[in-house]
């Protein structure tokens, strides 16, 4: 009997304060979710596909999963009607279920998926995409409006054009495969690879044979690649025997926005804990297909729909796309004070992008300072976030210039410009004296 054995970490990533992803490991079945729709929504939803996933994927077939999927989305869909905080929430789902483990050395495995997360397969050291992304994006690239190169960095490809819970109904893409020991099924959330390229998350795959030290790696990669969004992976490799007696979810808001539907079995585990990460199996039996979502036109269908998830129309869209994007706030990113543009939470399916780096280190900060950046303060111009960031660079500079002073022995209690002009000029105080920068460089795990 062939196994699936399989690691998973989440983890909320450097910019976003929650996490409204989610990962779901069970015997036989593994998930990754993405939700969105405001602070309490995006998590809902994404866990209640998962726990949806979980108790109606049934002995395995690819029918029941299409089912379940369907199921999930008929009861996010039904809860975003009854609860005005959770109306027009949404999430995606990508899932791998193994259908047949009878095989020696081989699986028969179904994938399925909604939205823009992806299911990869490693095979042969490289990495197949499996799954087609249900975005604006792609729709532009099958109707040769863009490139594929493009679509990678365009500013409008967080904009997807199917997810669950949006409509009573979804057409769920599934496919089938088989598999042989040593296949690995990589499931991520859009944080990984709009952070990681396919090369990068390869080699880590090929370096890592442990699916939990693989999932939990990638996550840090992409966090230091910048984590502007939630960040999650599920590692799946076909082995030849094992299993896992369990499931596990990984979810952050369930808790807090479900009191009524207790979580199912073990419960979840700690949030945005990539140390979360848990070895599972599930059980087992050539050639790579992929999952070949059918060739779609920019329909009208389409088109009502993206409109219905932005809620205001097509006009309603770009009066979003200019809300979202017509504002700065200055935050961190890794070890430097950036400017973003946007908004410090994203806007619906709007996420804040890095519009220019400054010459400001987080190690130059003190507490209060970083505190003042890490609250995100906004501007409604490019100029106006340079000028709070010049601000804080110019406290920075007098402070090192008082404490020099100081240093140099009292008396000097009045500004000397000329002295001033000297230390403002002189990038890091050279002695350090008063520099309450100790510790300040690890803010975020
Ligand atoms: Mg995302």
């Amino acid at each position: 009997m062939t196994a699936f054995a399989a690691g998973a970490a989440t983890d909320k990533g450097r910019v976003r304060n929650d996490n409204q992803d989610g990962a779901l490991v069970a015997p036989g079945l593994a998930a990754v979710a993405d939700g969105m729709g405001g602070h309490q929504g995006g998590g809902f939803a994404s866990s209640l596909a998962l726990e949806t996933l979980q108790r109606n994927a049934g002995s395995g077939d690819v029918t029941s999963l299409v089912a379940a999927v369907e199921s999930a989305n008929r009861d996010i869909h039904q809860v975003s009607l009854e609860r005005d905080d959770l109306r027009g929430m949404g999430t995606t789902l990508c899932a791998v279920g193994m259908i047949d483990s009878a095989g020696v050395g081989r699986a028969r495995v179904a994938v399925l998926n909604v939205g823009d997360s992806r299911v990869y397969l490693y095979r042969g050291e490289r990495l197949h995409q499996l799954t087609e992304d249900h975005n604006l994006v792609q729709t532009l690239v099958r109707e040769g409006r863009i490139t594929q190169a493009e679509a990678a960095t365009h500013p409008q490809r967080n904009i997807i054009t199917r997810a669950l819970g949006i409509e009573p109904s979804v057409e769920v893409d599934h496919a089938e495969l088989d598999a042989a020991v040593g296949d690995v099924f990589l499931l991520c959330s859009d944080g990984l690879f709009n952070e990681v390229d396919e090369d990068r998350i390869a080699s880590v795959l090929r370096r890592l044979s442990d699916p939990s030290e693989a999932a939990a790696e990638l996550v840090s990669l992409a966090n230091a690649h910048g984590g502007r969004d939630n960040i999650t992976v599920v590692v799946v490799e076909v082995v030849e025997s094992g299993g896992v007696a369990s499931f596990e979810l990984l979810t952050s808001e369930r808790e807090a926005t479900s009191p009524t539907r207790p979580a199912p079995g073990g419960g979840p585990v700690a949030p945005n804990d990539p140390t979360g990460a848990m070895p599972v199996a599930f059980g087992e039996p050539d050639g790579v297909e992929v999952l070949a979502g059918r060739p779609r036109r920019f329909s009208v269908r389409v088109l009502a729909f993206v409109v219905a998830l932005v809620g205001l129309g097509y006009v309603g869209y770009w009066s979003i796309d200019w809300f979202a994007n017509n504002s700065y706030f200055v935050g961190t990113d890794g070890a430097e004070v950036v400017i973003y543009r946007g908004r410090p939470d994203g806007v619906l399916w709007f996420d804040p992008s890095v519009e220019e780096r400054t010459d400001l280190a987080v190690s130059d900060l003190t507490p209060d300072d970083l505190e003042r950046v890490e609250a995100n303060p906004t501007a409604s111009s490019l100029e106006d976030a340079q000028r709070i960031v010049e601000n804080i660079e110019l406290a920075i500079a007098e402070r090192d210039a008082a404490s020099d002073d100081a240093a140099g022995g009292p008396g000097s209690d009045d500004d000397d410009p000329g002295a001033d002009d000297a230390e403002l000029g002189d990038p890091e105080g050279d002695d350090g004296s008063t520099t309450t920068d100790a510790g300040v460089g690890t803010t975020e795990g």
